[in-house]
């Protein structure tokens, strides 16, 4: 999805007109780098709209359904939002529920749209398809008698410093020296650097799949200022995700389990916006639950981290002051605040650029020491 978990006038209220034009084209960028890559030869690609939705108010029954309030200041930002993108050369369309041009998918025939803000050109994939179509490319890239440089299912447990200013890279089945490193782990960085334990907080997101049963969406839909999202796999498949927000205090720390109270929500809210009856049953496929790392500001991190003498295990690393340090051969980029997808391939690129060629990284760590 083209954009960041806010739209985009709350964008610019939050970080400034420029730099929130700057992420939306990001985001447009960094969907064509993986175009490059290949991503739309994959089986799970659909190009598939995105559409932000503002649901219709209807009471308090249920923690996910707007109040009349709710959704009329939703979609009086939404109206903003689209005016401001045109203003700025931003393709987006709008749909009400009476257009012609409005699908008439499961999601419009149920009723609950207000109104909705369309990416036009957005996509969707399966993320592990993705991920493991990258790093095949760099298996197969990997010169003939070199060891792969792809090292799978090994816990990273410790960097230390070594002579000549390396880092060794310990697990439990290799040490790597490196000139630099670049640490990728998202969510769980603050497992590794303690420095983090406050500026990258581990939230869990729960998500449900659902046999299509002949429904059909015609875009990927995120309502609720994002609270709430579905869209519909390449096999049919339909995932329903989200309800977080509203047991907010549960759904914080490492533990990727499925909860009661947010599968029951998601339910709920799959049923309202599929057009389940009450008393039909949901065909339900599988539920999960994942890990996703919040930065204070919603963009993501990418910097040099002090590394203490002890390495990542010194927890006498002072908190923010010693997160940032201009001449360290460690490096992290994260904080994805659950929209990784949409940003993370072309931030590792600029990461790797940054620390390598030392050209200016787009969101740097430096802002926070500035804060
Ligand atoms: C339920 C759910 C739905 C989501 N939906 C969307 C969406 O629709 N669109 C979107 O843009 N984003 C979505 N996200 C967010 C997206 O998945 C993340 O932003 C993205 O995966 C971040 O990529 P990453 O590579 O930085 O981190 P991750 O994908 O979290 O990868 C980090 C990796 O580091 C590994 N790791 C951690 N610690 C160590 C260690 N010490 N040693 C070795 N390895 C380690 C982990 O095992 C993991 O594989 C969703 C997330 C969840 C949980």
């Amino acid at each position: 999805m083209r954009g960041a978990a806010c739209h985009y006038a709350e964008a610019i209220d939050l970080y400034g007109r420029e730099q929130a034009q700057e992420l939306w084209r990001f985001t447009e960028a960094n969907l064509e780098g993986l175009r490059r890559e290949g991503c739309e030869s994959l089986a799970s690609y659909r190009r598939v709209p995105s559409m932000l939705l503002a649901l219709k108010g209807g009471g308090d029954d249920e923690p996910w359904r707007p109040s009349a309030e709710y959704s009329a200041a939703n979609r009086a930002g939404l109206e903003r939002s689209r005016d401001l993108m045109k203003e700025d050369g931003l393709e987006v369309g709008w749909l009400e529920p009476a257009d012609q041009s409005a699908p008439g998918d499961s999601a419009w025939r149920s009723g609950m749209i207000s109104c909705a803000l369309v990416n036009p050109s957005d996509a969707s994939v399966n993320s592990y398809e993705l991920m493991q179509t990258l790093a095949g490319k760099l298996k197969t890239s990997a010169h003939p008698g070199l060891p792969s440089p792809v090292i799978e299912n090994q816990e990273v447990f410790a960097l230390e410093r070594a002579e000549h200013d390396k880092v060794v890279v310990r697990t439990a089945d290799f040490s790597v020296r490196c000139e630099k490193v670049l640490v990728c782990t998202n969510a769980y960085v603050s497992l590794l650097f303690p420095a983090f334990e406050e500026i990258v907080l581990p939230r869990r997101g729960q998500m449900l799949g659902l046999a299509p049963q002949g429904r059909r969406l015609a875009a990927s839909y995120y309502c609720n200022d994002g609270s709430e999202y579905f869209r519909q796999a390449a096999d049919g498949t339909i995932v329903v995700g989200g309800c977080r927000t509203y047991f907010a205090e549960e759904e914080v720390g490492f533990e990727d389990r499925v909860t009661a109270r947010v599968q029951d929500a998601l339910e709920r809210f799959a049923r309202a916006m599929l057009g389940y009856e009450a008393n039909e049953e949901l065909p339900i496929t599988s539920r999960w639950a994942g890990t996703m790392g919040f930065s204070p500001d919603g963009l993501p991190l990418i910097g040099p981290v002090a590394l203490g003498e002890g390495g990542t295990d010194d927890r006498s690393l002072t908190r923010k002051a010693s997160l940032h340090s201009t001449n360290s051969p460690v490096w992290f980029c994260g904080g994805f605040t659950g929209h990784g997808m949409s940003m993370g391939y072309k931030a590792a690129h600029a990461a790797v650029d940054a620390m390598l060629q030392g050209s200016r990284p787009p969101f740097p760590l430096s802002r926070l020491a500035a804060s």
